[in-house]
């Protein structure tokens, strides 16, 4: 949604298929980092998701052992937003969509599932999809971009190679009511061989329950009450309301996947997102990556798209671009699988982050010089290689 907002701001036609027919899946995170409200405000559209109903995290708490937690303070960034800005995706996508509308060669169409690839000449000259009405068509594009996320079914039909990195952890997906339940913003706890998320969304938590990969099976046959003492034995405050969790149908299995394709392009075709490199949830950094992606990608392809001439290089400076922030963030993301997340699983690490003998040299650092806390604030809320609005996109708030 973020290319093609771009993109038809410069002028270039372009739709977007999307295969649901609203934004309301409850399983694409919540973050929306300070780098992505940096562009919000350069595209003229900061005001208007401020006025949208959002909550502010400015710091966050991390057990990293002996006891002790290390906080990463948002106060320490650099630029206008020192937090990160907590609202269901369903509303962003919404705001953005309503920004491509203003633009006349921008066209989104929803409950249209794309299923394979249209190619000529070796090269790819568009999709064919499915849409909500049963019927079957193509659309042909000069380019076709791949953002249909980490099972992208476009990807799968372009026949280029994906790189698996194993993950220690899946995810329970599910929600709770609000009731008198205090926490606001994001919270975490770990102990008892998990690791438990809740994300404030206002009248309900939405929360999500760490569990070992290829465990689901195996913790399901223990029974829906074993479920509710797993979670109220981390989050007591939640030992009440568990029980609006009746059964495993309101329990969402997401498996966690951490990959990267070693070439995200070919003739015609770009990949981007979770569908060039599926993120791990882990840091709630995937959503800020992949918008970075699509302003790189807008910045590169507009005006080759303009003159009606995209060539391989065009494609290809996209990926060289994203590249490294894509490798150091998956990079960070496996060193916190192995030193946090394996260590909870394994029920090694308890509540705090006790149990580990020490904190590792760079955390002890971190506590000894609190402004060095910034290099964390900055990698999940800016992240490596921030991109920025091109000029073409660039509106003032009042336009
Ligand atoms: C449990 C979990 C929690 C996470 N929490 C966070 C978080 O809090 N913060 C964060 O930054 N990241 C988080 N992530 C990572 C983040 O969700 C992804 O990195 C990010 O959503 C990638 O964005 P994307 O646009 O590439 O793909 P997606 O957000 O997956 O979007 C893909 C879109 O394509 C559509 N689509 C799929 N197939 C087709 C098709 N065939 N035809 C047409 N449309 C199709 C989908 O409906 C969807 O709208 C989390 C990941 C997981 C697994």
């Amino acid at each position: 949604m973020m290319l093609a907002v771009v993109l038809a701001r410069a002028g270039v036609g372009v739709t977007v298929l999307e295969k649901h027919d609203d934004f309301l899946r409850d399983f694409r995170g919540d973050t929306v980092h300070a780098s992505t409200l940096t562009l919000l405000d350069e595209l003229g559209l900061g005001h208007r998701f401020s006025a949208m109903p959002h909550r502010v995290v400015e710091r966050v708490t991390v057990p990293v052992g002996s006891g002790t937690s290390l906080v990463v303070d948002f106060g320490l960034l650099p630029g206008p937003h020192k937090h990160i800005a907590m609202v269901p995706q369903w509303d962003l996508l919404d705001l953005l969509a309503d920004a491509g509308r203003r633009e006349p060669s921008f066209t989104l169409r929803m409950g249209v599932e794309v299923t394979g690839l249209l190619r000529e000449h070796g090269r790819v000259v568009g999709v064919r999809y499915h849409d909500a009405g049963g019927s079957d068509g193509e659309l042909r594009a000069a380019v076709t971009v791949a953002c249909d996320g980490r099972t992208s079914a476009v990807r799968a039909a372009s026949g280029l190679r994906v790189r698996e990195f194993g993950v220690p952890l899946d995810i329970w997906w599910f929600r709770l009511p609000r009731g008198q339940v205090g926490l606001q913003g994001l919270n975490g706890r770990v102990g008892n061989g998990a690791l438990l998320v809740m994300i404030d969304r206002g009248s309900y938590f939405q929360l999500g329950y760490q569990i070992p990969k290829g465990s689901d099976v195996q913790l399901r046959a223990e029974g829906i009450e074993a479920f509710h003492a797993r979670v109220a034995a981390l989050a007591p405050e939640f030992a009440e309301s568990i029980g609006a969790v009746d059964s495993w149908d309101d329990v969402r299995l997401l498996a966690v996947r951490l990959d990267r394709m070693p070439r995200w392009f070919g003739p015609g075709l770009l990949c981007i997102g979770d569908a060039a490199h599926a993120m791990s949830p882990v840091g709630g950094v995937g959503i800020n990556l992949a918008i970075q992606d699509a302003v790189a990608a807008a910045r590169y392809l507009a005006a080759p798209l303009r003159r009606g001439e995209v060539r391989l290089g065009d494609l290809a400076r996209v990926q060289v671009r994203r590249w490294t922030p894509t490798f150091v963030t998956q990079s960070v993301q496996q060193l916190l699988h192995r030193l946090v997340f394996q260590p909870v699983l394994a029920g090694g690490l308890g509540p705090d982050g006790s149990g580990r003998d020490r904190p590792s040299r760079f955390v002890r650092l971190l506590r000894r010089f609190p402004r060095l806390q910034a290099i964390p604030a900055y990698m999940v809320a800016i992240g490596a290689l921030p991109e920025h609005a091109p000029s073409f996109a660039r509106r003032s708030w009042s336009s």
